[in-house]
């Protein structure tokens, strides 16, 4: 544990927040799966989060930041890196003229209900959708016909090392696409600015978001464990309805299971392991382009599997691969007596 510890004090003296060493990431997914990372860091605010990079950027340790972990898919083997967990980010500022102020950690669920209480309208596509809202920026959630781009105004992110600063981001230059941004790897949304507007009719977004929510009841695998859809949908077409034209619904790996209701989910019927998870999305993808031709592209954020590039919101330092932050740190504090090896095999 000695190198863990070494870090964790440098993070101490930082005053970055709770630190939880070793922490296992099947506690911080939907889906319940996912190894160890070297520790958990959970900022409470955003100069916190700022000091945070600076110690990681000093000590040239990889770093991934999480929100709801709702579109994450983390290895067994887990991640030898320091998560940034954005929970503690809870700030909740109601600004004039239907603005709202968000910190990343606030999940996207309270935020539809403070606007449907209120009859504003803006964010009505994104019921349902569990995570933060810092996530739903990141990864443009939303569906039918609207995404978090409706409302959103700007975002004060934390630029990864070495130039760390706190930064506002308008909206339009996030560069939000389908289900992503152009935010580069290693910045972290630490606040969100949103803009709502007055629905007309009383009581009209509260009904949208009810249908909405129970469209998704009927029509997805609430209630068991997923990420919601693995594949992005490929131009002009709906993976859900190529992996079920291609008669994959039920397939499964263990307890893994392709969803019978939704074919672009796979769910975790108890049990899972990320190994089972990860073999049945190859499986999937594999048989989809065997026969159509068509090869899906994964929505889900994939982390710590090997052969893997890193997931494009990790911040790896140049020249240090994930697997060798030892030596930044051992420069960083001296020998450690006894060395510096990990605290399970690499
Ligand atoms: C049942 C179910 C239904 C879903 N339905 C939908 C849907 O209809 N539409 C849709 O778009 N998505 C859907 N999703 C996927 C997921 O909920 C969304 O993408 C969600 O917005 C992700 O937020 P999160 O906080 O959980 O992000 P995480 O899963 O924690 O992270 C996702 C990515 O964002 C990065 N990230 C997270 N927070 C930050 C931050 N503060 N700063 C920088 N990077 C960050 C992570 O590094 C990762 O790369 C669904 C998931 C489930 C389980």
């Amino acid at each position: 544990m000695r190198n863990v510890r070494a870090l964790a004090e440098a993070l101490q003296r930082a005053r970055v927040g709770e630190i939880r060493q070793g922490e296992r990431l099947s506690n911080y997914t939907t889906m319940g799966v996912g190894g160890p990372c070297r520790a958990l860091v959970r900022p409470p605010d955003l100069d916190s989060l700022e000091r945070l990079i600076r110690v990681l950027g000093d000590l040239e340790a990889p770093y991934l930041p999480v929100g709801g972990g709702s579109n994450l898919l983390v290895a067994d083997e887990g991640f030898e890196g320091i998560i940034i967990a954005t929970e503690a980010l809870q700030e909740w500022e109601e600004l004039d003229n239907h603005r709202l102020l968000a910190g990343a950690g606030v999940a996207t669920a309270r935020i539809v209900r403070w606007a449907s209480g209120r009859n504003l309208t803006g964010l009505e596509a994104l019921a349902g959708i569990p995570g933060t809202i810092g996530g739903a920026c990141v990864m443009n959630a939303g569906g039918h016909g609207g995404t978090i781009a409706s409302s959103l105004q700007r975002v004060e992110v934390v630029t990864a090392p070495p130039a760390i600063h706190t930064v506002t981001v308008e909206a339009e230059a996030l560069g939000l696409a389908y289900r992503s941004s152009s935010l580069p790897g290693g910045s972290v949304v630490g606040r969100v600015e949103l803009q709502f507007e007055e629905a007309v009719d009383p009581g009209a977004v509260e009904q949208t978001v009810l249908d909405l929510l129970a469209r998704r009841a009927a029509t997805q695998p609430i209630g068991t464990p997923s990420m919601g859809s693995v594949f992005k949908n490929p131009d002009e077409d709906s993976a859900g309805r190529l992996i079920e034209t291609c008669g994959l619904k039920g397939l499964r790996e263990g307890p893994v299971v392709v969803s019978e209701l939704h074919a672009n989910f796979i769910v975790n019927t108890g049990g899972a392991t990320a190994t089972q998870i990860r073999t049945l999305i190859d499986m999937v993808r594999e048989a989809v382009e065997a026969l159509t031709g068509i090869r899906l592209e994964p929505e889900v954020v994939m982390l710590g599997f090997a052969g893997d590039p890193p997931p494009p919101m990790a911040w790896i330092p140049r020249g240090n691969p994930l697997r060798s932050v030892e030596p930044a740190i051992e420069k960083s504090f001296g020998a450690l007596p006894g060395g510096v090896a990990g605290d399970r095999a690499p």
